[in-house]
């Protein structure tokens, strides 16, 4: 079988590097993205996504910066979009405005319930349940590239590990190409997630994301959302430095750029760095590891 499009450019010798972006609400939110993107764009990344606002809340902005990105830059968008709320005609409807822009990569989520994300989960009547189905649809609606996620510490809901890695490997199994991790601050925990990945015979490749951890308090809320174990020693770093912007700075993308570099060096197949819709922190580790990006494709060449 012949690999085409982004699953391709993920399974390339040289590791890929993406950023993820939000839809911004306001227009000096949209300036400060803008901003981002054209810088972003000159590095010719292998790809760029845009999150699908939680319980689908961003839908229509979530969509029409990812057709602008398609319409006005040489960048490759990928669209993320969940099954929340959505009927299957619905989430139809939206492939299929993707498709006529133009736009063939996908990020297929489930999603979490409206308002609260720890409450029950409840499909729509006439929806999806979980994010395989969503992976099939996407796939049968025409040639997409599907990614999916993974999350090193395990998906919050899973009962345990056996269960998680087999729903996982079901999303694979069902078309995806590739799959983006929730964020992490050790790098072990994905070393072991892609390794019980790899016992139960899967090989779809599974990017890293790099959060760059600038700000303790909002890094503890997402660390919270996302029940991603925060370091005490990184938490105490930051701390400390909460009273000086560029030494917290200092600190996040030291943490990062070191967790990048390790994980490149495992044979992580690329790296996708959380902007915030910003790009000094995210740059500046893309900047600090371009040395071990070259030594990674001169191991896979020789
Ligand atoms: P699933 O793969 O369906 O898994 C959810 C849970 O159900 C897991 O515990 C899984 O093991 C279990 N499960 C799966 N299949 C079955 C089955 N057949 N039977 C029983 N149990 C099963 N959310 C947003 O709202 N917008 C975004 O833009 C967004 N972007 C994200 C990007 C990345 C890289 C990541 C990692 C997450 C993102 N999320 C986003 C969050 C995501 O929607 C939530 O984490 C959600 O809870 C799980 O989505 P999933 O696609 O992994 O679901």
């Amino acid at each position: 079988m012949t690999t085409t499009g982004l699953a391709a450019a993920v399974l390339a010798d040289e590791p890929s590097f993406s950023f993820e972006f939000f839809p911004p609400k306001t227009e000096a939110g949209a300036r400060v993205l803008w901003n981002t993107i054209r810088r972003v764009e000159a590095l010719a990344p292998t790809f760029v996504s845009v999150t699908y606002g939680a319980g689908g809340s961003s839908r229509d902005r979530t969509i029409g910066l990812t057709q602008r990105i398609a319409a006005e830059t040489t960048l490759r968008p990928v669209a993320h979009l969940t099954a929340v709320g959505h009927s299957v005609a619905e989430l139809r409807r939206i492939i299929g405005q993707y498709a006529d822009c133009g736009v063939r990569d996908v990020l297929a989520l489930r999603g979490d319930p409206p308002g609260d994300p720890n409450a029950p989960w409840t499909a729509h009547p006439q929806g999806l349940t979980h994010a395989h189905e969503l992976v099939s649809l996407v796939k049968e609606s025409g040639a997409f590239s599907v990614g999916v996620a993974a999350f090193p510490e395990k998906h919050p809901r899973s009962p345990d590990w056996e269960s998680d890695v087999r729903h996982f490997v079901a999303k694979c199994r069902a078309g995806a190409d590739y799959a983006v991790t929730q964020m992490f601050f050790r790098v072990d925990d994905y070393l072991r997630l892609r390794d019980r990945v790899a016992e139960a015979g899967c090989e779809t490749p599974i990017i890293p994301e790099i959060m760059p951890a600038t700000d303790v308090r909002q890094i503890r809320r997402f660390a919270e959302l996302s029940h991603a174990v925060f370091p005490e020693d990184l938490a105490h770093r930051l701390e400390a430095a909460r009273n000086d912007p560029a030494e917290a700075h200092r600190v996040g993308v030291d943490h990062a750029t070191g967790m990048a570099e390790r994980l490149l060096s495992e044979g992580a197949p690329g790296l996708h760095y959380i902007t915030l819709n910003r790009s000094a922190a995210a740059l500046e580790i893309h900047q600090n590891i371009q040395g071990t990006r070259s030594r990674h494709v001169l191991s896979a060449v020789g």
